[in-house]
């Protein structure tokens, strides 16, 4: 597109004036010409059919009908004042009212002419009836509509633009403008073969079709061209990303395996690893010795076993000389990982570390001392340890846990830690979708683990209604009586948090009274306590004093407590399918069968349902994720709030991923074959790589 020409402040666009021009900044964001060409219609009413009046049912949408006009009458009195008119065709009569600008339409109308209307058909007495249809005189041509009327957009406006007439009739004709105008100034931005390849229309076809198509396929054609362009120049940028970042950064090499992790493999590590960990291992252990730096995505769902990977992975990082860190978004996650790393090195074997905020002065100064001189090999800890002041000797390899949390200025000070940067391995247990999260992190690499270690028994889940309660408790005494755990989580949500509170305390109660003391404990946890209070409830469950844990949600991300056996929880309707998948890996983590109870009230919306039905069918995180895109849509998938990447106008993460993969594959294509996008036909792509989309915040990915 010529970008001079749609960089032009709207108020230059003719007919749009000062006031109007301010108005759309205001209402719509729409600023320039560029602006108003992306402002897509919202939907299409078709216009090729002609209805006729005895055919008209009030549940139809918008129709359109031939009638001549047999009467009219300027009714009511002040606020009831409004006109009508009778107009009929050869099977019948239809009234139409309208109740503002009478005067003005009552004067267009004349008794005897026949007209074309067009609106949405009610019943009113008996009879068919529109208020405020559109209406022009008819005349025969129309039916012909010119060739560009047949499917009329619908734009989004807003109350305040109705008084400077930009409802969406008049962002219509505003729009039209601005093509009739400036269409041939549009410019192609995708390279001629790719248009040839996947069979896509041309741009100014396309932006013209979007608007007003000549017909349906016109306008199928035109969406499925911008919607790959979307995607196509997300995945544009974030290889060439990926790219310049490998030119860019010289990578350690990991020539060896040596000592560490041959003696954990051969004669620690008390179980056979997972074919699904052994390939990603492979994956890991390939990267690391191309000499260019690793940036990659672990994914897998709770207990699948990455945090062995990563250990494996730190002790091969160790072996060739390099010391590691591996950061958690809390204090509690830091401290769970830096135990069971402990656990599986055993003592003596390699040195370990924590570091978290409250590590007291004097332990952080050794701390300090051992990473300078190299001594400390594995440092874990929390946000603390990308602090300035520590300082390593030769940082070689980062693990992250729950990417999300981490922002990336976070990230790129740990690449800051070394002359030559870290490879990093991020790990999520909140599997996204394929297509998710190529999008999301499109310049990493990702590698999953879908599968759970031999042996395990999957968590049974069910759903139970409250007239089952009584039978419930009789479970959690029996699973008690064998010596678990369990929980109870209430849901939280910020609008109603005293109601919340009051769900929680009154739950507390009925379990206290079915549950009582000296015979069980229950801990409780919940937002409103102090942390210390949470912390020492939780210690208390986590060492075995406590039989039950009633908690909100406080208690998704991180701790472990493998006797912990059975999952209740309550309100289950009213939790996300990826939150309850959550809360179910709390358990499962020890040998015994665990359960997952989902307590609901009968009344179930279908989307309730549906995610109620999908917990008690799989286990599988990546399926359920894939069902909570289709539910949700793309922007309400954890993790994904607020990165700007997933704020596109046309494609649909979840609708669209057959065209994603496509466009995805068209980039690599190209990148593969012209790295440097020199070849004079891939010039157009330097263009989109600079252009910037508003909304789109690039420095929210990776
Ligand atoms: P994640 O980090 O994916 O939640 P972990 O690495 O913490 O999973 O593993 C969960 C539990 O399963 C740990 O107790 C770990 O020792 C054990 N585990 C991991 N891999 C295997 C395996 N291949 N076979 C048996 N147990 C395993
Ligand atoms: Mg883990």
């Amino acid at each position: 597109m010529n970008p001079k020409v749609f960089e032009t402040p709207i108020d230059y666009l003719k007919g749009t004036g000062t006031a109007r021009a301010t108005a759309l900044k205001k209402e719509l964001n729409i600023h320039d010409f560029s602006d108003l060409l992306h402002h897509y219609p919202f939907k299409y009413i078709d216009r090729t059919q002609f209805y006729k009046i005895k055919d008209i049912q009030p549940d139809l949408p918008f129709v359109q009908v031939i009638a001549r006009l047999r009467h009219k009458e300027l009714m009511g009195e002040k606020q009831t004042k409004r006109l009508v008119a009778q107009l009929q065709d050869d099977t019948g009569v239809i009234e139409l009212v309208w109740f503002q600008g009478i005067k003005w339409i009552e004067k267009s109308l004349t008794i005897g002419k026949a007209y074309i209307i067009f609106g949405k058909p009610a019943v009113f007495n008996g009879k068919p009836q529109m208020a405020h249809p559109e209406i022009e005189l008819y005349a025969p041509e129309l039916l012909k509509r010119k060739g560009n009327l047949t499917l009329q957009p619908v734009y989004n406006s807003t109350e305040k633009l109705k008084p400077f007439l930009l409802d969406s009739k008049g962002l219509q004709k505003l729009t039209a403008a601005l093509l009739e105008q400036h269409a041939k100034e549009i410019e192609e931005t995708l390279p001629t073969y790719l248009l040839q390849q996947y069979t896509l229309t041309d741009r100014p076809a396309a932006y013209r079709n979007i608007h007003f198509p000549v017909d349906a396929n016109a306008l199928f054609e035109a969406q499925h061209r911008l919607k790959f362009e979307e995607l196509f120049t997300i995945q544009l940028k974030l290889l060439k990303n990926k790219l310049l970042r490998t030119q860019k950064f010289k990578g350690n090499v990991f020539g060896q395996v040596g000592h560490y992790f041959n003696t954990f493999y051969n004669e620690i590590l008390p179980f056979n690893l997972t074919n699904a960990q052994k390939r990603v291992l492979k994956e890991i252990r390939k990267d690391t010795q191309r000499g260019v730096q690793m940036n990659r995505l672990l994914q897998g769902d709770v207990g699948s076993g990455k945090t062995v990977v990563a250990l494996m992975s730190i002790l091969l990082a160790i072996d060739n000389g390099f010391q590691t860190c591996l950061m958690a978004p809390t204090e509690i996650l830091a401290n769970q990982h830096y135990q069971s790393v402990k656990h599986l090195v055993g003592d003596n074997f390699v040195t370990v570390a924590l570091l978290t905020g409250s590590t007291k002065q004097k332990d952080r100064r050794l701390l300090h001392e051992q990473l300078e001189s190299g001594e400390l090999k594995i440092l874990i800890g929390t946000h603390a340890l990308i602090e300035d002041k520590v300082q390593f000797q030769n940082l070689g390899f980062v693990v992250i846990d729950e990417q999300h949390r981490f922002g990336v200025e976070q990230r790129a000070k740990l690449w800051r830690k070394n002359t030559v940067p870290p490879h990093v391995l991020v790990m999520t247990a909140t599997p996204i979708p394929r297509t998710l999260a190529m999008t999301l992190y499109g310049d990493l690499d990702i590698s999953v683990i879908d599968e759970l270690p031999a042996g395990r028994k999957p968590i049974e889940t069910l759903h139970v209604y409250e007239n089952q309660r009584l039978a419930l408790f009789g479970r959690m005494k029996r699973e008690i009586a064998l010596g678990r755990q369990i929980y109870i989580v209430y849901p939280l949500i910020q609008e109603s948090e005293k109601l919340d509170l009051k769900n929680l305390m009154d739950g507390w109660e009925v379990l206290s009274r079915e549950f009582p003391v000296p015979d069980y404990q229950i801990s409780i946890v919940h937002g409103k306590m102090p942390a210390k209070d949470k912390e020492f409830e939780m210690q208390r469950f986590v060492k075995g004093e406590t039989q039950l844990m009633v908690a909100t949600t406080v208690i998704e991300v991180g701790v472990n407590v493998p006797n912990a056996s059975v999952m209740v929880i309550e309100n289950a309707e009213r939790f996300g399918l990826s939150q309850l998948h959550q809360l179910r890996g709390r358990v499962g983590r020890g040998a015994e069968q665990s359960y997952c109870i989902l307590m609901s009230s009968p009344k179930l919306s279908r989307e309730a349902k549906v995610r109620l039905d999908t917990m008690v069918r799989t286990n599988n995180g990546f399926e359920i994720s894939e069902i909570d895109l289709q539910l949700r849509g793309p922007g309400n998938i954890e993790g994904t709030q607020q990165s700007g990447v997933l704020d596109l106008k046309l494609a649909n993460l979840a609708t669209d991923q057959e065209l994603l993969l496509k466009a995805r594959k068209a980039v690599e294509d190209i990148f593969e074959k012209d790295p440097q996008l020199a070849l004079p036909e891939n010039q157009v792509l330097q263009q989109a790589l600079l252009a910037k989309r508003e909304g789109l915040s690039w420095d929210k990915i990776s």
